[in-house]
């Protein structure tokens, strides 16, 4: 069992009885360190439905899937340390994020259409707990790079962005070419899907069939261009898309192009 599934064991409501700061680390202990998950009074041992100790046939690609999930997982305890001594009141502002004295160690903000509350210790999405380590990195970088200039509406592509040579080719492969080959044929079921997660018009002087700004974050909006397909001119549909000249100062490359990617999955889960 991975400690994404077992966490789903717990109440997710980290108050520590375990002896660990929160439920993931609990999770991680209990997967990975052979920790007993009876430590947490919460976790009954007989739902359980899967061994939870390291797997025997912990190999090959199977090991290279858990490495990564242990970075990804190390990567936001990092990420929470980092944010967790910094001033949410003064940082909504400069994100787009709603500060309340109510919960003063958290923001509120939306992420492709949906309400997102993020604390030091866990992040949220319509009230449930955001477990996929991938979309946590996402999110606590995103307060944890505190903000800085607001986008002006001047486009550039991911080929412009600093050292991005080899993030052009993930971007393609994640999303443009997913979503060229998803909505061929189909460009007003595509336009009405990004009205769906908050989507304006973009600039009037483009040529493609579709462009639209998406809020993927508050202040890392991504100007999705389609093309659709032509068939007398033998023309395959085709997406680009666009990023605003700062964003860098909200999202390291990494970080953006998952942006894009759940972008790409938000769209065909909405396409139903
Ligand atoms: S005791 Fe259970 S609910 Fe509390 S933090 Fe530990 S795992 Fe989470």
């Amino acid at each position: 069992m991975t400690p994404h599934e077992f966490v789903k064991y717990t109440p997710a409501t980290n108050c520590g009885e375990c002896g660990y700061p929160a439920c993931l680390a609990f999770a991680v202990a209990v997967t990975k360190g052979g920790v007993s998950p009876e430590l947490c009074p919460y976790v009954h041992r007989e739902n359980l439905t899967a061994d939870i100790g390291p797997r025997q046939e912990d190999s090959g690609l199977n090991m290279v899937d858990r490495d990564q999930e242990e970075r990804d997982m190390a990567l936001v305890a990092h990420l929470k340390s980092k944010v967790r001594d910094l001033d949410f009141k003064s940082l909504g502002p400069r994100l787009g994020a709603l500060w309340s004295a109510d919960e003063p160690d958290a923001l509120s903000f939306s992420y492709l259409g949906r309400s997102v509350t993020l604390g030091s210790e866990t992040v949220s999405m319509a009230d449930e707990q955001l477990v996929d380590p991938r979309d946590q990195i996402l999110l606590y970088n995103y307060v944890a790079f505190g903000g800085g200039r607001i986008p002006d509406g001047t486009w550039v592509g991911m080929e412009s962005l600093p050292n991005s040579i080899s993030k052009i080719r993930t971007l393609a492969t994640y999303c443009e070419q997913r979503l060229a080959k998803r909505f061929s044929g189909r460009a007003e079921k595509l336009a009405a899907l990004c009205n769906e997660i908050g989507a304006v018009p973009g600039p009037v002087d483009q040529s493609a069939d579709v462009g639209k700004v998406i809020p993927v974050l508050p202040n890392v909006p991504h100007y999705l261009l389609f093309w659709d397909e032509e068939l007398e001119d033998g023309f395959e549909a085709r997406v680009k898309v666009l990023f605003d000249h700062h964003v860098m100062d909200f999202l390291d490359l990494e970080s953006l192009v998952f942006a894009a990617e759940r972008m790409t999955d938000r769209l065909a889960e909405l396409d139903v």
